[in-house]
């Protein structure tokens, strides 16, 4: 069965561009009946937070990504410790006494000669008196895994075949000299122990990938298949500002919509077009992993806009209930397509409702007073502009705009705004009397 995976680790807010890996993740598994899981990377204990963690999953769900299972990395250190063991038991896990500060010199001696940074082994050649003597000083190992000099080949569903020279790599770090594993193991036991089918990441992990193929054979593990997506290119400054950053929960508190979101996110970077999908499941449907290509994806936060702008002029009230508690279905119905974002929609109730101060000259007080007159009985409708208008039209000289704008003004105090004839029956007949006749 396909199976994916998601792994944050809950050391802060998700944003744009992590939110986008979960998203064709789960895309991915949906198209193909797939499992979603998310996985928590919370090995590192001191900057994991309890508070990020419900955070990701908040924002997952109200981006409707939902997950098939869930694990968490904090509770699988048992399963880590077999694994280490077994690279020690087949020589492929070997103990290091260097300080940072140490290996910090010797990239720098190496970086001086025009070297690589590649670690030298050192740990490799050291006897058991000499661990001793380490230990004595006070000193605790670091374990390093022994990589192989054998070439990495994988083909990448993304980026192509793919190579690297273990030879020009360093023997990663497995556990840290306090005895917890790293990410580079725990993921792959988790990925093995729990089947995962494909890899699907960032370009940044392109390196981890490399070491993580011979962890997975030196393991017993079948290598799953990798795809390594372009990263994504914000653009920095007043735009991203606009809508309070690419924090995921920046952008709700916004009034951007999830779809919007959604939608925006699973084609940059990839040769469809990007266009508004209304619900996840249109999504899925249109989903095809093989239009990603290497090309960097770019967010644009104006795109972002436009989608949510034209989101907003479909939305049924009920997904915007909650968050206009004061206003109706009828209102929403008549403002929703002018609106840029939701925030608007309460400036529009209180123009409707409140006072509003309308700038007239002379002759157009005289003709609103004369129009007023002649305002049908209630109840109201959509009709009832046209038809007050038919009755206005024959008493005065006015036509187009030089006819409606002083109506709009007076009821607005706008010069923009949504149709006049579906404001004119929420405004009511009394309060359009007083407004036309002020
Ligand atoms: N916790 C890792 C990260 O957030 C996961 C990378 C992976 O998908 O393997 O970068």
């Amino acid at each position: 069965m396909t199976k994916v995976r998601f792994a944050p680790s809950p050391t802060g807010f998700l944003h744009v561009g992590n939110v986008r890996t979960a998203l064709v993740n789960f895309l991915f598994a949906k198209k193909h009946g797939g499992h979603f899981l998310l996985r928590i990377d919370d090995t590192d204990t001191a900057r994991s937070k309890a508070e990020y963690e419900a955070a990701i999953k908040e924002d997952l769900s109200w981006l409707g990504i939902t997950w098939d299972s869930i694990e968490h990395q904090s509770q699988r250190f048992d399963r880590y410790k077999l694994a280490a063991d077994k690279l020690a038991k087949d020589d492929r896990l070997y103990a290091c006494y260097e300080t940072a500060e140490e290996l910090d010199v010797q990239r720098k001696m190496l970086a001086s000669r025009g070297l690589p940074p590649i670690y030298n082994r050192a740990g490799l050649k050291l006897t058991d008196e000499q661990k001793q003597n380490y230990e004595r000083q006070g000193r605790r190992p670091h374990f390093r895994f022994l990589l192989n000099d054998e070439e990495i080949v994988w083909d990448d569903l993304i980026r192509g075949d793919t190579h690297f020279k273990a030879t020009h790599m360093s023997d990663p770090v497995l556990i840290r000299e306090d005895g917890v594993p790293v990410y580079t193991l725990a993921s792959v036991v988790d990925d093995g122990e729990m089947a995962v089918t494909r890899v699907i990441r960032g370009e940044d992990h392109v390196s981890n990938t490399a070491v993580q193929i011979q962890l997975y054979k030196a393991l017993g593990f079948s290598v799953p298949q990798f795809a390594h997506m372009a990263l994504l290119k914000t653009k920095e400054g007043e735009m991203s500002k606009r809508l309070g950053g690419n924090d995921i929960r920046a952008l709700r508190e916004s009034g951007v919509f999830p779809m919007a979101i959604n939608s925006l996110l699973a084609r940059i970077g990839t040769s469809d077009a990007v266009e508004l999908f209304y619900d996840m499941q249109s999504l899925i449907d249109s989903f095809d992993f093989k239009k990603f290509g290497r090309a960097p994806a770019n967010y644009d936060v104006a795109e972002l806009e436009k989608l949510n702008e034209k989101l907003l002029h479909q939305l049924p009230f009920a997904a915007v209930k909650e968050k206009l508690s004061f206003a109706d279905e009828a209102f929403w119905l008549a403002v929703r397509a002018n609106l840029k974002t939701i925030s608007e929609a309460k400036m529009w109730w209180e123009i409707l409702h409140g006072d509003i101060r309308a700038e007239l000259n002379h002759d157009e007080r005289e003709f609103l007073r004369g129009a007023a007159h002649l305002l049908l009985p209630a109840p109201w409708d959509e009709n009832t502009y046209d038809a007050w208008l038919a009755a206005v039209k024959p008493t005065t000289a006015r036509k187009g705009k030089e006819l409606f704008m002083p109506i709009r003004k007076a009821l607005t105090g706008l010069e923009h705004g949504p149709e006049l004839k579906k404001l004119l029956p929420l405004l009511g007949r009394d309060k359009t009397t007083k407004r036309l006749s002020a």
